[in-house]
């Protein structure tokens, strides 16, 4: 869905609150934006942006959320995008507080926002600027919506923010909610003004609220947690961003392997045990191979790995860092964290720090 030459666009997941993170890019400046980050996947998009070569302007949520915590600080902090979020939550880390009509630019294009409140009292929804898809958050959701029953959440007001706000896109519209629970990935607006069992269909405020007001929910689970922490953009009490591994600076790639570069391994080498995991002629061909290198061909990786050393970490080295990045999965399945892949392999060895017998 959303096939388009001027945007970037990427639906992320996170298993446990089944909330929905997107990515929206600007194809030609590479500026971007973040809707509603996880706390807990933040190094996964930050390397999904890395990859795709896309520079943070702003990470916007569309709530102060019950079930999960905000990346947002987290974002921030690793990007120097600003944080934007309603103006009535008063998140005191927010830059850009929002109200209904305002603009968030990235590059080329545009999201306005939409007061949608009801679900809590500061929902925003992000609308393109040519409305062809709606960030809707917990207002609508597919063949469903957002419970009102905690945070200054009003059942009649989602009513209304969804017949006025939302209901009134065009039929077309996606419709890219903040969370589905069935694996359902995107609606539009068409749709669920059809089918919507809440107020699809031609459904009144009397029926909305009876429905909603006789959902007999239990109580959010994280909700006495994720609130504070989310009034504060998801910044940890002690303020210190994460890091990824004490004896490297190493970064994670989307695939999640965990890498170090080439530079710093020359600099390190001495400080871990590496592995390389090319067949036999390789090691011997134009490429060479590394000293003091312990040779264990992939095929009988999975047999030696519970004889590995553990007094120092170990990085693995093939030819490219596609075979040793296997390993580095393997070694993970082992519940063995101080492991990481030789970025670009030995092809990037050669490029960045010369000879083959080095
Ligand atoms: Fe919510």
């Amino acid at each position: 869905m959303l096939r388009d030459e001027q945007i970037i666009f990427r639906q992320l997941f996170d298993r446990t609150s089944c909330t929905y993170s997107y990515v929206l890019g600007c194809a030609r400046t590479r500026e971007a934006v973040l809707i509603d980050p996880v706390f807990a996947h933040h190094q996964r998009d930050m390397a999904l942006l890395q990859e795709l070569e896309l520079k943070l302007v702003a990470v916007l949520d569309t709530h102060v959320h019950a079930d999960h915590i905000t990346g947002a600080w987290l974002a921030r902090e690793a990007t120097g995008c600003r944080i934007a979020l309603a103006k009535v939550a008063d998140g005191p880390l927010v830059d850009f507080p929002l109200v209904d009509g305002d603009s968030i630019p990235y590059g080329d294009r545009m999201l306005r926002t939409r007061a949608t409140p009801g679900h809590t009292n500061g929902c925003l929804s992000y609308v393109d600027n040519d409305a062809r898809f709606v960030f809707t958050g917990d207002a609508l959701m597919i063949r469903g919506t957002g419970r009102t029953d905690f945070q200054e959440g009003s059942a009649a007001g989602l009513y209304e923010s969804i017949q006025e706000q939302l209901f009134s896109l065009p039929d077309d519209c996606v419709v890219l909610p903040g969370h589905d629970y069935s694996g359902r990935a995107t609606s539009t607006i068409g749709e669920e003004r059809s089918f919507n069992p809440r107020i699809g269909g031609g459904a009144s405020t009397t029926d909305f609220v009876g429905h909603l007001e006789n959902l007999d929910l239990p109580h959010p689970q994280h909700i006495d947690a994720a609130v504070p922490a989310n009034l504060q953009s998801g910044r940890p009490p002690d303020g210190t961003y994460p890091t990824l591994g004490t004896w490297a600076p190493l970064t994670i790639t989307y695939a999640g392997i965990p890498e170090i570069t080439a530079q710093w391994l020359a600099a390190n080498r001495n400080r871990v045990h590496l592995i390389d995991v090319r067949e036999s002629n390789e090691l011997t061909g134009t490429l060479g191979a590394l000293s003091g290198v312990r040779h264990i061909p992939l095929d009988r990786f999975r047999d030696e790995v519970a004889s590995l050393p553990t007094d120092l970490p170990i990085v693995v080295i093939c030819r490219s860092g596609r075979r040793s990045g296997l390993a580095v999965k393997i070694m993970q399945s082992t519940h063995r964290t101080d492991v990481a892949n030789l970025r670009g392999g030995m092809l990037e060895w050669r490029k960045k720090i010369g000879s083959a017998k080095s």
